[in-house]
């Protein structure tokens, strides 16, 4: 038996609910049941959770209501034979009455609690997967709705509830599956008191993985909106490509560490169970897709993926009464764990005299409450500094299960980050070895993210960001040239070229985007500013772009003048200028030491 889970892009518009249908064909055989499990319509589950914020604000909640309303009717209306719309326009309508006089509550009263919260929240699982069912009979499937908080049991921890497996996996022991198509529930459970509860956002894949391993089914596809499990995010890097296999312990470190692709407790049900999981994409069903399963033989490659964590807070406890403190530890991490807090890593410096650990952003506030609750009397009396926090901060994290054998990843890793300038202000490594992690600036997670990426060869082509200076006889050709060799470059040579920016001594254009178009005469004739070389190389380099490179087509001091400026932004110099080398031996050597 198969489980199939579709995200909310994947049934959130009627070309992706017709490749739905047809990945639907292909799995179901007849033979068996087949489950597929659906999560909200893309954006709903947002939408309800920023009606009910303005709710609580008392501010006006009806245009994210009718917003969300009309998306599920215009899915309606376009996807179902005018019979078989009816009923199902009716339950929407009954559904966001029901959501409305919630939210009306909730603004009157000034209140909101989790448990209102998964209530509101269940609606889009709800709604999506009756769509999904009543399409599917449409088309003539044997498909049937089936709620799933009749099968998964959770505790009380609305938001973020804890899947009771006794009791769920006894449930689906019950469950009377006939060879048809179950349209179940993603995301949604129940508690004891039959309460509404959610398993955490993302939580339909967990849901898919729960109800693969109660119900011992031979595999679990995820069908999103990507191809497969990439090796960083595609939205902050543009070489990422998809991995054909990892083991289960790469996919949820790279999930904890914030490969949104996956849900990180999907893996454990399938885990336990060793089912394989599939990760495809509904708009390519063709191409191949990630397969998550126990780690194979046929494991190639050290490094899987570059996962990232943006927000994020760096907590430091420092202090001369902390040495040889016995139980600090216990402590602090007790008192956080009391407050919920999450922990993402942690680093202690063998002085003993520091602790320097992460929690994500969120988790700020609790974090401090914590602290100050637990060591209020060391505080005031100075065995321990002031705690400082930091949450300018981000993480980045290099993952595979290879890495542990081989020498030097982390060196390679620390050395891309530092000749990009990026400064590192914590570091830790799993005792697995699994992921080594470093703590940046915020507002150099970008740039971080490209030239891990690239130097760790990660990416089939390393692209170079630059900078030209200069449009007389060798700029002009340097053009000629690269236009005529771009190709070459990137299928011989793996390497792209970028051109962030151009200048000469009267004009200059600095792009928003990088360019790939070397036709000097088209680039160099718009939106020209008056040149300015220091503005030029400051703007460019607070872009923060990764494998920045300056070319100097010029014979001009003042372009050398400024080579210190980006030597200094740890920007590269190229160039055919020879006053640079050529002129005070003074200048040379502080070229070439700054370089
Ligand atoms: P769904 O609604 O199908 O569950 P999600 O939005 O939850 O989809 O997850 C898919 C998205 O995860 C992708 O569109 C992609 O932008 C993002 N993503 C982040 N990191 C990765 C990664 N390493 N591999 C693939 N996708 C990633
Ligand atoms: N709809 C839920 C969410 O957006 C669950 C999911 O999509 O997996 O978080
Ligand atoms: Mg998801």
């Amino acid at each position: 038996m198969k489980i199939l889970k579709f995200g909310g892009t994947s049934v959130g518009s009627v070309e992706a609910l017709r490749n739905v249908k047809s990945i639907i064909e292909k799995e179901f055989n007849k033979n068996e049941p087949l489950i597929v499990v659906c999560s909200a319509l893309s954006g709903i589950t947002n939408a309800l959770l920023s009606a009910s914020q303005e709710a609580l604000k008392q501010n006006d909640f009806s245009e994210i209501l009718k917003e969300a309303e009309e998306k599920h009717y215009q899915i309606i209306s376009e996807l179902l034979p005018r019979t078989a719309q009816n009923p199902l326009l009716m339950m929407v309508k009954v559904s966001f009455n029901e959501i409305e006089d919630v939210l009306f509550s909730v603004k009157n009263l000034g209140e909101l609690s989790d448990r209102i919260k998964d209530r509101l929240l269940s609606y889009g699982e709800q709604m999506s997967s009756k769509i999904v069912s009543a399409f599917l009979q449409s088309e003539n499937f044997p498909a049937v709705f089936q709620d799933s908080r009749e099968l998964i049991a959770t505790d009380s921890h609305f938001g973020n509830a804890n899947v009771d497996s006794k009791k769920t996996n006894e449930n689906l022991k019950n469950w009377k599956l006939e060879n048809q198509i179950y349209v179940v529930t993603g995301f949604i459970a129940k508690d004891k008191n039959d309460d509404t509860t959610t398993l955490g956002r993302g939580g339909s894949d967990y849901t898919a993985a729960i109800l693969g391993s109660g119900l011992k089914a031979d595999e679990i596809q995820i069908w999103t909106d990507v191809d497969g499990f990439l090796t960083a995010d595609p939205r902050l890097v543009k070489n990422a490509f998809s991995q054909s296999e990892l083991s289960y312990q790469e996919a949820m470190e790279m999930s904890y560490f914030g490969a949104k692709v996956i849900y990180p407790p999907t893996m454990i049900p399938a885990i336990e169970s060793q089912i394989p999981i599939y990760i495809k994409n509904t708009f390519k069903p063709e191409s191949q897709g990630t397969l998550i399963h126990q780690k194979s033989e046929i494991s190639k490659g050290l490094i899987k993926g570059i996962v990232s964590i943006e927000k994020t807070c760096l907590i430091n406890i420092t202090g001369n009464g902390m040495i040889g403190m016995k139980g600090f530890s216990g402590r602090l991490f007790n008192a956080l764990a009391r407050y919920e807090v999450n922990v993402i890593l942690i680093t202690q410096a063998s002085s003993e005299h520091s602790i320097s650990f992460v929690v994500s952003f969120d988790d700020e506030k609790k974090a401090k409450t914590a602290i100050y609750e637990e060591f209020d009397f060391e505080i005031n009396s100075s065995k321990i500094d002031e705690p400082q926090f930091d949450n300018e901060l981000s993480i980045i994290s290099v993952v595979g299960e290879n890495m542990k054998k081989t020498r030097g990843i982390s060196g390679k890793f620390f050395s891309a980050l530092g000749k990009n300038g990026i400064n590192i202000i914590a570091i830790a490594q799993g005792s697995s070895e699994l992921n080594i992690s470093a703590v940046i600036e915020r507002n150099e997670l970008s740039k971080a993210l490209n030239v891990v990426h690239d130097s760790l060869l990660l990416s089939p082509v390393k692209t170079f960001n630059v900078m030209f200076a200069g449009t007389g006889n060798i700029g002009k050709e340097l053009f000629r040239q690269l236009e005529r060799e771009q190709r070459n470059l990137e299928e011989n040579h793996q390497i792209k070229i970028n051109v962030v920016g151009i200048t000469n001594s009267r004009e200059m254009k600095i792009f928003d985007n990088p360019e790939s178009d070397f036709d000097l005469n088209n680039i160099f004739n718009t939106n020209l500013q008056k040149s300015d070389l220091k503005e030029f190389i400051n703007s460019i380099s607070n872009k923060n772009l990764p494998n920045l490179v300056f070319v100097d087509n010029t014979s001009s001091e003042d372009v050398v003048a400024e080579y210190s400026l980006l030597f200094n932004n740890n920007i590269s110099v190229v160039t055919c200028n020879k006053k640079g080398n050529s002129s005070s031996y003074e200048q040379y050597s502080k070229f070439k030491r700054l370089a």
